[in-house]
C-alpha cells in the first residue's frame, strides 16, 4: 500500500479513540501539547505524512529531523491544533507501535513511547493500565502501517533508535 494512504488509514483507526475513557489532559494539563523551553513541541510524521502539511496550518513548522532516520520531518506546533490535523505521532501518544526483533524474528510490538515519560503520568501504568480499545487501536494501525515497506522500516529503525536511547 501506497505510504500515505497508510498513514491515512491509521490516522482515522486513531481520530476518536483517547488513552482514557475519560479526558485524560484533565489530570496533566495537556502536559503533551505543551510547549518545551525553547516554546515549541514537537512530533516525528510517519514518511508520507508530510503530504498533508504542504499548507501548514498556523502555528506549525516542519524541520528535518534525522536522529532516526534520514529524511524525516519533525511537526512543531504552538500547544494548540485543530484537532483533525494534529498528527499521527499525537494520535497515538503515549503509545507506539515499533517493529523488533525477538528469535530472529522482525515483529510488531505496541509500547510506551520512551520520550513520552518525561510529560504523561499515563506511562507509569505502562500499556495495561490504558483503555483496551486504545491499546488494540494502536496495534491495528502499527499492522496497517506496516504494509508499506518504508514504513515498516521506520517503525524498525524507531525500536532500535529506543534502545540506543535506553542504553544512553
Ligand atoms: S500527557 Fe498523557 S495524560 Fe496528559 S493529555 Fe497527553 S496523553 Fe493524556
Ligand atoms: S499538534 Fe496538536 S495534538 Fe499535537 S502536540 Fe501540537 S497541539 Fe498537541
Amino acid at each position: 500500500m501506497d505510504k500515505l494512504e497508510c498513514v491515512l488509514r491509521a490516522r482515522e483507526m486513531m481520530e476518536n479513540i483517547t488513552p482514557l475513557k475519560t479526558d485524560c489532559g484533565k489530570c496533566c494539563g495537556a502536559a503533551c501539547c505543551q510547549s518545551d523551553e525553547d516554546g515549541q513541541g514537537g512530533m516525528v510524521l510517519f514518511p508520507g505524512e508530510e503530504a498533508l502539511y504542504c499548507q501548514l496550518p498556523e502555528g506549525m513548522q516542519l524541520t528535518p529531523y534525522d536522529d532516526i532516520l534520514p529524511g524525516l520531518q519533525l511537526l512543531t506546533c504552538d500547544g494548540a491544533c485543530d484537532r483533525h490535523l494534529r498528527p499521527l505521532s499525537c494520535m497515538l501518544f503515549p503509545l507506539t507501535p515499533v517493529v523488533v526483533e525477538k528469535d530472529g524474528k522482525a515483529g510488531l510490538k505496541v509500547m510506551v513511547d520512551p520520550r513520552a515519560y518525561a510529560v504523561c503520568p499515563l506511562c507509569e501504568g505502562g500499556v495495561r493500565g490504558m483503555d483496551k480499545a486504545f491499546v488494540e487501536a494502536v496495534r491495528e494501525s502499527g499492522r496497517i502501517l506496516c504494509q508499506n515497506t518504508e514504513i515498516r522500516a521506520y517503525l524498525q529503525a524507531l525500536g532500535v533508535y529506543f534502545e540506543r536511547l535506553r542504553n544512553w
